[in-house]
């Protein structure tokens, strides 16, 4: 893989570009409330999953209140996403929410966008511009080319950052349309050195969501292109990172973490190998070892890939069989299959 060194950006704790590992990004779903307890807790379980930073709504002033609440006590570094108003990222800096997500496009007048860099200057505060290909200035909207468009309206956004020296940014030029992502993030990647966000958006529900954004992610990827990613899905902030993380280890990027075998199931399978790897998955994506998993629904190909993994469960008539390294360990009921599996999975 070619190595396109960029700048480095400081996130909390999290590194992004620079060679540092390409971080896995979500966003979260619903409202910011009060009740920072909830929000905590499933970013806990977001970051067990693999995510490094997760990005927030903040519409209102209220809502940066309440995530700056939350950013004080995150396991993961917080970015704030603000549109229209730029007093609510002023707010958000000053409550120390890790990065600033803006969109100078419809920030407004040009001192405001400038107020919001040395806010963001003046506290180390990292930002992240964003070029959509969905709401590009007036001026660029009808260009056919529209990877062009995007670039243009990255260095339209660009001009206030330089003129004013600020380099601690992150693009991204996002589009639904996976020819523009990638001419548009290729051409940037070879004229700039800022830090890329990847991702594709509105790309859609769980599978034609996944296809999209592993088209372009891979594609961009394997050429040392984008440092952070984010999949945009119709779904939960889970299945996005999950999805991310595996397209990560698909390019070849990053290689701990488990890698799953599981079977389609058949008519022949005496084991339900989909509500069982449903069950386990959470399990698995908490293990940082590169380990091998294979879960099985019968004897016709069940032994054989239960036998070449770390750990290898397959249905056999009545029975579940349970295997370490090659070896059998256990013979069991379906009903104590997880059990016994998890248990064994922790042990590894
Ligand atoms: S392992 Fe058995 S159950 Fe699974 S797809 Fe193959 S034949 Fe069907």
């Amino acid at each position: 893989m070619e190595n396109m060194s960029t700048n480095t950006v400081k996130v909390g704790d999290i590194l992004v570009g620079g060679g540092f590992p390409v971080s896995v990004q979500t966003m979260w779903k619903t409202p910011l409330t009060p009740e920072k307890k909830s929000f905590l807790s499933e970013i806990k379980n977001l970051k067990g999953l693999g995510c490094d930073i997760i990005r927030f709504s903040v519409p209102d002033t209220d809502s940066a209140v309440y995530l700056g609440a939350i950013a004080k006590e995150s396991p993961i570094p917080i970015v704030a996403d603000i549109h229209f108003d730029y007093r609510i990222a002023l707010e958000c800096i000053k409550l120390g929410i890790q990065k600033i997500r803006i969109n100078p496009g419809n920030i407004g007048a040009l001192w405001k966008v400038e107020e919001v860099i040395k806010a963001a200057s003046d506290n180390d505060v990292p930002l992240r511009v964003g070029v959509n290909g969905g709401s590009l200035p007036t001026a660029l909207r009808d260009m056919e080319d529209r990877a062009a468009a995007m670039i243009l309206a990255a260095e339209m956004e660009m001009e206030p950052l330089e003129r004013l020296g600020f380099k601690n940014v992150v693009f991204s030029l996002k589009s639904s349309d996976i020819k523009a992502t990638v001419e548009a993030n290729t051409v940037f990647s070879e004229k700039y050195d800022y830090p890329l966000h990847l991702g594709v958006t509105e790309a859609g529900p769980m599978i034609p969501g996944v296809v999209k954004s592993t088209i372009v992610l891979q594609n961009l990827l394997k050429r040392g292109i984008g440092d952070t990613i984010r999949v945009s899905l119709s779904d939960t902030p889970a299945s996005e990172v999950i999805t991310g993380i595996e397209i990560l280890k698909a390019s070849g990027i990053k290689k701990d973490g488990v890698s799953i075998v599981s079977c389609p199931r058949c008519g022949r399978a005496s084991f339900d190998t989909h509500s069982f790897t449903k069950k386990i998955e959470s399990v698995l994506y908490r293990k940082k070892k590169s380990l091998s998993v294979a879960v099985m629904g019968c004897i016709v190909n069940g032994p054989g890939e239960a036998r070449h993994a770390d750990l290898g469960i397959t249905g056999s008539g009545d029975t579940v069989v349970i295997f370490k390294k090659g070896k059998i360990i256990h013979k069991t009921t379906t009903d104590m299959a997880e059990k016994i599996f998890v248990e064994e999975l922790e042990k590894l």
